[in-house]
């Protein structure tokens, strides 16, 4: 899909509405993580750079109306810091002072709206309170991914009240999957795992046909080995999802896709201090976790990610917060880090545990693209149309 791109905006002396996600992870007032704030330099100084006057606009938590402690002035000094210069802040979300305040902006300068969560009608998509929030730009762009699988009024009711287009993250995430699974260099390996069937099964049917490798771990795959007849002992399973798994495995030959499973686990009876060691998937006994993929399973899959050149990956292989069980995600991690780093693979990963994982693993940095977007980037991966981005649609 080609999105209209903030580059055919003309922003000069106009005030550019850019959508945000800056939802940061907070403890005791303080910022954990300011990497969604960083992610919109691109497009604030591109349109600074034109001349625009920037006007940002973001959720902050779920506010069930005003709520002080949801204000998001407390961004105010650290977006200062990031963006080197006065941010101001328009307190009374869309009213027409906040109208007013948009009318006197300089080019160039930068003001920070309060939380749209405030609004009732930013969630419901109110169409009256997307014309009132359209009241405060002469045109808009969405930079936030991580928000676009909602059709909520700053994401998508606004675009049809002003020339719109999609500004530098966005575009890039969109890019990164399309590499992936539109139009990607073959072959194809997914690594799908993290704990459960039941929130990746449109995941799994989405990728059947497109990847030649689906490779999985985690809870996940213990119920794929169950469905197998192996003992898995007590390891997470879903009893329910045994019989759609035994689908998944029978489908999978006629879409010319090889499903690859663990040959070893690394096992215990409890997360900690339950002796945890490796183990043949024959000779789990009753009371023993699966609770990582094994060395033979590692080298078997790091074997087929040498053969491919674009991998997509969700969900970690095993229980990662607690050693020795992240050992298996993050020898992969570091595999498709190196193998990208050498040029031989396009590699894109994504969800909030298998980020974490990676990131422990220090392969972060070595990913071709890790999407931060969490929900709307697996949406994304199961072939969903995301209302922000079809409503940018060139
Ligand atoms: P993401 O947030 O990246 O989409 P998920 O939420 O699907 O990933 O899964 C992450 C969780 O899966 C982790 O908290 C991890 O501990 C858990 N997990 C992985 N392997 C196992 C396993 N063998 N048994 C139980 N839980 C597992
Ligand atoms: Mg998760």
């Amino acid at each position: 899909m080609t999105l209209k791109s903030y580059h055919t905006l003309d922003v000069q002396g106009k005030r550019v509405l850019i959508r945000v996600d800056f939802n940061v992870p907070v403890k005791n007032g303080k910022i954990l993580d300011n990497t969604r704030l960083r992610a919109a330099l691109a497009t604030v100084k591109d349109v600074q750079a034109r001349g625009g006057k920037v006007i940002l606009l973001t959720h902050f938590g779920r506010p069930k109306g005003r709520d002080p402690l949801l204000s998001t002035a407390f961004l105010q000094p650290t977006l200062e810091e990031i963006f080197e210069g006065p941010v101001l802040f328009a307190p009374d979300g869309v009213a027409p002072s906040s109208v007013a305040t948009t009318q006197h902006l300089q080019d160039g300068e930068i003001l920070l709206v309060e939380n749209l969560r405030f609004h009732a009608g930013e969630e419901k998509n109110d169409p009256t309170f997307a014309k009132e929030l359209a009241l405060l730009g002469d045109v808009y762009i969405n930079d936030s991914f991580s928000i676009s699988h909602r059709a909520h009024a700053s994401v998508e009711g606004i675009t049809k009240h002003l020339p719109s287009a999609a500004g530098a993250c966005l575009l890039q995430e969109v890019e990164a999957v399309a590499r992936a699974l539109t139009h990607p260099k073959l072959p194809v390996a997914a690594l799908v795992a993290g704990s459960k069937i039941s929130t990746k099964l449109a995941l799994l049917e989405n990728l059947l046909p497109k990847v030649d490798f689906l490779i999985l771990g985690g809870g996940i795959a213990n119920t794929f080995l169950r469905a197998q007849g192996y003992p898995i002992g007590s390891s997470l399973v879903e009893e329910d999802m045994i019989h759609t798994a035994q689908q998944i495995l029978e489908k999978a030959p006629l879409q010319d896709c090889r499903i690859v499973l663990p040959r070893d686990a690394v096992v215990a009876e409890t997360l900690e201090g339950g002796n945890p060691h490796i183990s043949p998937l024959d000779s789990i006994t009753p009371t023993e976790k699966i609770f990582d993929i094994g060395p033979q399973t590692v080298t078997l899959i790091q074997e087929i990610l040498d053969t491919c050149q674009t991998i997509v990956w969700n969900g970690p292989m095993g229980v990662f917060e607690v050693a020795p069980f992240h050992e298996g995600t993050a020898k992969l991690a570091q595999h498709v880090g190196s193998l990208t780093q050498k040029g031989q693979v396009f590699s894109i990963a994504g969800g909030g545990e298998t980020v974490a994982a990676i990131t422990s693993a220090g392969a972060a940095n070595l990913f071709s693209y890790l999407s931060l977007a969490g929900g709307a980037f697996l949406e994304y991966l199961e072939g969903k149309t995301l209302p922000g981005v079809s409503a940018l649609k060139a």
